[in-house]
């Protein structure tokens, strides 16, 4: 699915991501860790294809294809999903015509039929059951006055409704109270499927109780400097970063 190899990347002429390999698997969830300013961000940004993060060396293959020489919206419309960080309001964007536009692109891209009205309330309905959230938010603002919890469930619910190849989750659990926490967990985890991987970004073992990852690697200073199983994630939530450093 994903081949990173030697990837450096730099922001308005810092180097961020220094040196970093990575490879993913069809169906693979793996887990990426670290301390804050790791790089974690900019490397799902640089997936994503983020106009101000040059990359300067090394390679990305999706699916087999050159990613770099694909544009934004050439990469959407493969199947990538990027989940923010910090999701951004769009005052005046509707959100159900946002989606609807959004899915009948992919759709397009497909080779399927647009879905009609009809057709799309129908399948957001049950998309949103997925995350516990209200039909009503449809009809509102992208994202405008939406709580911290309610900003990341609508991540959740477009990723379900645009079912991608390679989905890249940053920090989809930061800011979430417990009870959140685990439907969001559980609506992820319901979108494990073979034919779609998924990256996901996180500080917290709590999240990967509910979403056990394959692997985990911990990223640091712009490169993974340990990867591991599940095990690897509870040593850190129990020990911190430091023991790998010594190591
Ligand atoms: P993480 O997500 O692991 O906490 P980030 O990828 O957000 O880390 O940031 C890594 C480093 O890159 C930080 O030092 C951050 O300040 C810097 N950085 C990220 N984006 C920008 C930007 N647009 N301009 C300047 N520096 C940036
Ligand atoms: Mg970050």
């Amino acid at each position: 699915m994903l081949t990173i190899r030697n990837l450096h990347a730099s922001v308005e002429d810092t180097e961020i991501i220094r040196g970093l390999d990575l490879e993913v698997g069809a169906g693979e969830v793996h887990a990426i860790m670290g301390p804050n300013g790791a790089g974690k961000s900019t490397l799902a940004r640089v997936l994503a294809g983020h106009e101000d993060y040059r990359v300067t060396e090394g390679e990305i293959r999706f699916l087999g294809r050159d990613l770099l020489a694909m544009n934004v919206e050439a990469r959407a419309r493969e199947g990538i999903f990027l989940s923010f960080q910090q999701p951004v309001e769009i005052p005046g964007v509707n959100t159900a015509q946002f989606m609807l536009a959004a899915v009948n692109a992919i759709r397009a891209h497909r080779g399927l039929e647009p879905l009609d009205g009809r057709g799309f309330f129908a399948l957001a309905r049950e998309k949103l059951a997925l995350v516990g959230m209200d039909p009503s938010f449809l009809k509102r603002n992208l994202n405008e006055g939406f709580s911290g919890g309610e900003k990341k469930r609508n991540e959740i619910f477009q990723m379900a409704m645009l079912e991608p190849r390679l989905a890249v989750l940053d920090e989809t659990d930061s800011g979430l109270d417990v009870d959140a926490l685990r439907v969001i967990a559980r609506g992820v985890e319901s979108l494990r499927a073979p034919e779609r991987s998924m990256l996901v970004i996180t500080h917290h073992q709590k999240l990967l109780d509910h979403l056990v990852p394959d692997r985990v690697h911990v990223l640091r200073d712009g490169r993974i400097v340990a990867s591991g199983g599940p095990e690897l994630a509870r040593r850190i939530d129990a020990e911190g970063y430091g023991w790998i450093e010594e190591a």
